[in-house]
């Protein structure tokens, strides 16, 4: 497993999405996603000049986090379960799976700090996916006024499963136009300048349409132990 050459491929065409859109590289942040994969590659990817890691589980976020320490910035990104809240707390810089109000609750009581949350938001629709719906996220938001440890620093939507282009593109466009509402309110609770969307198959157009922040698992540190 090359992860540097990974990584180099991925930031050309990082540099090449970011052209075709007019944006700057240093806009993009590349999370590396290690929850397929073991601490010595997740340690290659930080050697390979990585500095954000991505885990889903409160397992694999511990047992890396303990040999790792705080050397990456760390972002949790699975479906979070409120009972689990209390463990990781302490030990993520970003929380992108930020879906009700009860996990909020429980994150702004554990919290002794502010902390960084992405809404999640199910933008296409699928029953399978987690996430709020595109027409109740700005109530939401609203309601998370009364937490005072809960920022909202931006929207993260995963993608429908498919290679139709358009189908991708618009998923990332209804997010970001969902952004621009938000920022408009001007709610001082959520600044909401990130977008965490785009993974191994769609990050180019994920970038492309606004994306501050993609999520990369198999095409940078591949997917088996
Ligand atoms: C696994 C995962 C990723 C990375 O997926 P790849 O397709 O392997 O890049 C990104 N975001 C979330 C929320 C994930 O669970």
């Amino acid at each position: 497993m090359q992860v540097k050459h990974n990584l180099e491929e991925i930031r050309e065409k990082v540099k090449l999405a970011c052209e075709k859109a007019d944006r700057s590289v240093e806009d993009i942040t590349i999370i590396a996603v290690t929850k397929y994969v073991t601490i010595e590659r997740a340690k290659e990817a930080l050697e390979a000049g990585v500095t954000n890691l991505g885990e889903n589980r409160e397992e694999g976020l511990l047992a890396k986090r303990e040999v790792l320490m705080d050397e990456p910035v760390w972002h949790f990104i699975g479906s979070l379960q409120t009972r689990k809240v209390k463990s990781i707390i302490d030990h993520v810089d970003y929380i992108h799976s930020l879906d009700r109000f009860s996990l909020a609750k429980e994150i702004n009581k554990r919290a002794v700090k502010k902390i960084k949350c992405f809404v999640q938001v199910n933008v296409s629709q699928e029953e399978s996916k987690h996430g709020i719906a595109v027409e109740d996220t700005i109530d939401f938001i609203k309601s998370l006024e009364v937490l005072p440890n809960i920022e909202i620093v931006g929207l993260m939507t995963m993608a429908p499963f498919t290679d139709e282009e358009e189908l991708l593109r618009n998923c990332f466009r209804n997010l970001k136009k969902l952004q621009t509402e938000v920022q408009k309110l001007a709610l001082s609770n959520a600044p909401c300048q990130e977008l965490s969307m785009g993974m191994s198959n769609d990050y180019s157009i994920a970038i492309e349409e606004g994306a501050t922040m993609i999520r990369i698992g198999t095409a940078l540190v591949g997917s088996e132990k």
